[in-house]
Order: C-alpha cells, then structure tokens, then sequence
C-alpha cells in the first residue's frame, strides 16, 4: 500500500480563540485532497476548542506532551488528557522546542515513547542547525536524533510515528531546502529505518518535510519519492494551507 500523503499544520504560538477559529471554518468548508492526512497542532488552550470545530477527518495535535503519567509537573499536559480531550496526535521534537527550551535527544525519546504507548501519534521533528550542514554532519545529527528515539519504540511503534524532517536553517527564514536537499535526506532517513528498524518501517513510516514550506515551493517537494508531506508552520495559518494540502492534485 503507498503511503498516504500527510500535511501538518504547527500554528506555533500563534491565534486567539476567534482567528483559530475562522481558520478551522475555512479549513471545514475547503475542498481537500481527500487522500491526504490533513491534523492541525492549536496552541494548548485552543485544542479543545480546535477538536470540536474541526470535521472529523482533520486530525489535532498538541504542540507539545509530557513523558509522566501524572503528578506534580507544574505547566505539563499529559498523554492521558490528551486522549480525554479526543487529541490523537502530539508534535514532539521541534527544533524550537530543543533549541530554546533545551529539550535533549534522551526527553524527547521517553515523549515519544509515552505517547505511543498511551495511543497517541507522534509528529517526530527531527533536523540539524546552519552550523551542523556547514559541517556535513546532517546524516549524523539526524540519526543521533532517531537513534534515541529507537532505543525507546518497539520496532512495530514506529508505525505510529510520522517522521519530520525539518533543517533549522529553514524554519521560519523563507529559506526552503532545495528539492534535491530535502529528497537527499529522507532517502537517508529511509535508509536508517530499513538498517535499523525494519523493512517495513522504511515502507510504512511517513517522513515528511518542513521548514518554510508555501504554496509555491510545495508542488515541486512534492514530486520527490521519499517526501510523504509536510509540516507547516507560518502558511498554515493563511488559506495558502489548502494549496498545500493540495499539492498533488
Ligand atoms: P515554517 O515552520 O513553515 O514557518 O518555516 C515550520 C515548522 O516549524 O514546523
């Protein structure tokens, strides 16, 4: 079976109640591609709200969930209340999560791990900084990163994963990677599953590529046989998201 494409919309730290939910309105009454997976990730307070606007084919993800049951974690949100609030998806990993809040290779793997166990998918962003591709050391910071999630997941979890790819250097700076840079890594990170996880992993586990996606560069990313989607950041709040969304068709 192909892999169903996949388009994720981070909306950050962005929106109130009214513009998150004129954009979920716009979003409902879009014609999309119905062979794509379409989830939005609302800031946490809005992801109830999100959940109930939405039509029940786009899926919600938090932006963010803890790797502990339950107890005395001041600000955190755990697995389980996500599942309560009918939250299916979290985004664990964001390069803006590990850069300023300093979340480690070894947290964002027990994240992961939680999630999964307790039923909820998981956005993995994984990418290197300006100074790491300057470096050549993209393959090997991405695999670092992917290693310390493999030594939490079982090898069938993984089928529970949506891999992003997102270099840091593209986030939010209007600098998209070339096609052929986006094509080169996910063929690597592909690679990486069938060596070390398995090869149905490779086969199944989306990896999608984010980082100033739009509605111009998309259709192009698109074309590429390792790229299974995207995450997008500024253009999911705009209605471009839809083109996005439509990028195949
Ligand atoms: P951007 O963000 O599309 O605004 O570059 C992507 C992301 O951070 O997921």
């Amino acid at each position: 079976m192909p892999r169903q494409f996949f388009v994720g919309g981070n909306f950050k730290m962005n929106g109130v109640s009214e513009s998150i939910a004129s954009i979920v309105k716009n979003l409902n009454a879009a014609k999309l591609d119905s062979t794509t997976e379409v989830v939005i990730s609302p800031p946490a307070i809005y992801l109830a709200l999100t959940r109930e606007l939405a039509n029940p084919n786009i899926g919600v993800a938090a932006q963010n969930v803890y790797d502990k049951p339950n107890g005395a974690f001041t600000g955190e949100i755990s697995v389980e209340q996500l599942r309560d609030a009918k939250i299916n998806w979290a985004v664990i990993g964001h390069s803006e999560r590990r850069v300023i809040l300093k979340e480690s290779d070894e947290f964002i793997a027990r994240k992961t791990k939680a999630a999964v166990e307790g039923g909820v998918s998981v956005i993995l962003c994984i990418g290197e900084t300006l100074e790491e591709r300057e470096a050549n050391k993209t393959i090997e910071v991405v695999t670092r990163q992917l290693n310390a999630v493999a030594k939490e997941l079982s090898k069938e979890q993984w089928e529970k994963v949506v891999i992003a790819y997102e270099p840091v250097w593209a986030i939010g700076t209007g600098k998209v990677a070339t096609t052929e840079q986006a094509q080169e890594v996910h063929a690597a990170i592909r690679k990486w599953l069938s060596e070390t996880i398995s090869a149905e992993a490779a086969d199944n586990v989306r990896i999608i590529y984010g980082g100033s996606v739009s509605e111009k560069n998309c259709r192009e990313l698109a074309t590429q046989p390792d790229v299974d989607g995207f995450l997008v950041g500024g253009a999911s709040l705009k209605p471009a998201f839809v083109d996005i969304i439509n990028a195949r068709i």
